[in-house]
């Protein structure tokens, strides 16, 4: 299912030459493509681009597979397991050259057009393009949370923890202020684990166990929660309706995608914990191989808490895990739920500045205060040998990209912009 925008090309500034770069020709004009007023051929040249082939035009990278994912070189939060990561072998780095490199005497792709396919310009479905997600949640605050977080923390990843303000003792707030420093996401499981289907609420208690258990925990710990889960996945529409106002997502057993998987790391589901074990990684598989989501539902470990998986359960899911660090972004519940969201809301656009720069952002009608983190771009590329792409932010600060299979790779923020330009790598490197 591609998720992906498709996205108009804007043209800001000067014609486009038609001396190309390896580029193919005769593509029909891209629909959507929209030019100002500069009285160029703009749309033509970029209709004689739009069918440009990329995969097999540069050095590189014709080698690579398509399905490839190639972790960014300034590495990511969720890089902790052993991989099988295929570096690129583009010879293009991130690197961290300072040369800007404007003048068209500079530039490697004299028409950049003919080396990036702007037409096919997407927001990928995951981040860093990997195939698909993963998130682990911990319900109902036990004990036993320090020790699930440090299981988390070893394999370089981070879990979602659902605690439930209202039983947590004045003095019982400096574990989850940890649990915080560290990374883990610290969400709203009510104020006081109510069945919220089988118990008449009034809408003062309806709000006070969903929006006043947000602000205490945000009282408490300075971070408003950002996710919701009820107690026993027990939900109406009323109280549904009242957790989403206030959170980005409400954790569930079902969305409505094919691709979703709600795995239970409990006993009550399963005979015995290895034949558990067994039925969480096969939906793990089954996950990465529909480009889905996974998400993970526990509680405490060792004895602790309501049917609690082990030390050893959570620490050989993780190592199977592993396996697919290539392929899977691990990360809280609130990072991936806001992923989903923002790439459907955030348009990526293309600011043509000149024949050899051009400038993309990140637009659309997001909620800034949800779409607040980096969303990957992804682009085809047809990079000459010897060249390299070359991405920065408007100050000048490098942003790594990476290419694989002919398509290359940023991180961007929405409202955020980044130049673009293909230069000589020796330049580049320097
Ligand atoms: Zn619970």
């Amino acid at each position: 299912m591609l998720r992906a925008s498709v996205v108009p090309v804007v043209v800001l500034g000067a014609a486009l030459g038609l001396t190309g770069c390896g580029g193919g020709s005769g593509g029909p004009a891209a629909d959507g493509l929209s030019s100002t007023d500069t009285g160029t051929s703009v749309a033509s040249s970029l209709g004689t681009n739009a069918g440009a082939s990329t995969g097999n035009s540069t050095g590189g990278n014709s080698g690579t597979t398509t399905d490839t994912n190639v972790a960014p070189g300034g590495g990511t939060a969720d890089s902790g397991g052993a991989g099988t990561s295929t570096t690129a072998d583009t010879g293009i780095s991130s690197g961290s050259g300072s040369n800007g490199g404007t003048t068209t005497g500079d530039a490697a792709c004299p028409d950049l057009s003919r080396c990036v396919d702007f037409t096919a310009l997407r927001i990928a479905k995951y981040k860093d393009n990997k195939r698909a997600a993963a998130s682990y949640t911990f319900d109902d605050g036990y004990a036993t949370s320090t020790a699930i977080g440090s299981i988390f923390e070893k394999a370089g990843l981070r879990a979602t923890f659902y605690i439930i303000p209202g039983v947590i003792p004045a003095d019982g707030w400096s574990m989850w202020q940890a649990l915080r420093d560290k990374g883990h996401e610290i969400g709203n499981h009510s104020m006081t684990h109510p069945d919220f289907v089988n118990t008449v609420m009034s809408d003062q208690q309806l709000d006070t166990e969903i929006n006043g258990a947000q602000r205490l925990i945000e009282q408490k710990l300075g971070i408003r929660p950002q996710t919701f889960a009820f107690p026993y996945h027990l939900y109406t529409d009323r109280a549904l309706k009242v957790a989403q106002q206030n959170h980005v997502a409400v954790r569930k057993m079902n969305l409505g995608d094919p691709g979703y998987q709600f795995a239970f790391f409990d006993t009550d589901h399963g005979t015995d914990l290895a034949g558990t074990l067994v039925t969480v990684n096969r939906q793990l598989d089954e996950v990465v191989k529909a480009g889905g989501w996974f998400v993970a539902g526990g509680h405490g470990i060792d004895g602790d808490g309501w049917s609690p998986v082990t030390t050893e359960f959570l620490q050989k899911h993780l190592a199977y895990a592993a396996q697919y660090s290539s392929t899977l972004w691990t990360d809280t519940f609130a990072n991936v739920s806001r992923y989903r969201l923002c790439r459907d809301t955030v348009k990526a656009e293309v600011l043509l500045q000149s024949s050899t720069q051009a400038y993309v952002r990140l637009t659309g009608t997001y909620d800034p205060a949800v779409c607040n983190a980096p969303l990957t771009v992804t682009v085809p590329v047809s990079i000459p040998s010897g060249a390299a792409l070359h991405t920065k932010t408007a100050d000048g600060t490098e942003v790594p990209n990476w290419v694989s299979a002919g398509t290359a790779f940023f991180n961007l923020r929405p409202g955020d912009k980044i130049s673009l330009q293909v230069v000589p790598a020796t330049k580049f490197a320097k």
